[in-house]
């Protein structure tokens, strides 16, 4: 019960990695919010955290518009009376290689993946530095700064940037008492792990030779390591992007 007394808000919390992250930091005691775009999956998990005897509102808003994100903000702070970690996860896949990308494609990722993470800080910094401090953990990813992979362009440079921008923010905000870091997955249990057209049988064989640990990452490995960088015991972190990748860049 780490999070007793504390608001986490997660973004992009109604699917995947942040569906899982905020079930895990509700069944810590947390109070949390999920954001994102679309009202549906975000009453889902709502009523999957209380359903297990939490507590958890939904916030509508798109990262990369900052009248949202500042109301985003806003709203936590009012509905739950503060803001203590926050978990910047809400991302976008966009595939297509540095000559084959469309312009508006290139921006959408760059939008959403870098963008979106920017803004969601500097709301939230706003509020922590003047509220005593807190915790913030960014999602990028093992492509980008880590690792390269040709076809995704887009994806990768917004993701390298993420894992540049977190130790920025970091070096910027730990004397104001906010620490901050990132994790970077390799491919995890979700959908935007599939190659086009892929089952997850098919991905499964796919990764028991492409990656050195033969799997993909469970949700739990992840969030697992979300929670450690948002909670005290990882106190004297600061400024890392924990890789999670199965070997992948060993
Ligand atoms: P996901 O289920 O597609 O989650 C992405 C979430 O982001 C969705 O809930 C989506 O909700 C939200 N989102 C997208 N655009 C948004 C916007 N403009 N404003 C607010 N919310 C937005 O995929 P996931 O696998 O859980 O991925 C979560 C994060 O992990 C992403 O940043 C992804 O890049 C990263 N990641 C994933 C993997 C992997 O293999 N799955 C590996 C490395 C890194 P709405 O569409 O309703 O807005």
């Amino acid at each position: 019960m780490r999070f007793v007394n504390q608001v986490v808000l997660v973004t992009g919390g109604g699917s995947g990695i942040g569906r899982a992250a905020a079930l895990a930091f509700a069944a810590e005691g947390a109070a949390v919010a999920v954001a994102g775009r679309s009202p549906e999956p975000l009453a889902h998990t709502v009523k999957l955290v209380e359903s297990a005897g939490g507590t958890a509102s939904p916030v509508v808003a798109d990262v990369t518009r900052e009248d949202d994100v500042a109301a985003m903000v806003d709203s936590v702070v009012t509905r739950h009376g503060g803001l203590h970690v926050a978990f910047n996860n809400a991302g976008t896949f966009v595939p297509g290689g540095v000559a084959d990308l469309a312009a508006d494609e290139w921006s959408r990722a760059l939008s959403v993946n870098l963008t979106g993470t920017w803004l969601s800080m500097k709301h939230e910094i706003a509020h922590m530095r003047a509220h005593g401090g807190g915790t913030i953990v960014n999602t990028a990813s093992n492509l980008g700064a880590h690792a390269r992979l040709p076809g995704i362009a887009a994806y990768v440079t917004s993701k390298a940037a993420v894992s540049a921008l977190t130790r920025n923010a970091a070096l910027e905000h730990i004397a104001d008492g906010i620490r901050i870091n990132a994790v970077s997955p390799g491919p995890v249990d979700t959908p935007m792990s599939l190659r086009p057209g892929e089952t997850p049988a098919d991905r499964a064989a796919r990764l028991r030779t492409a990656l050195p640990i033969g799997r993909v990452a469970t949700l739990d490995e992840v969030t697992s390591a979300v929670l450690w960088l948002a909670s005290p015991e990882s106190g004297f972190t600061v400024g890392h992007d924990l890789v999670l990748d199965g070997g992948a860049t060993a």
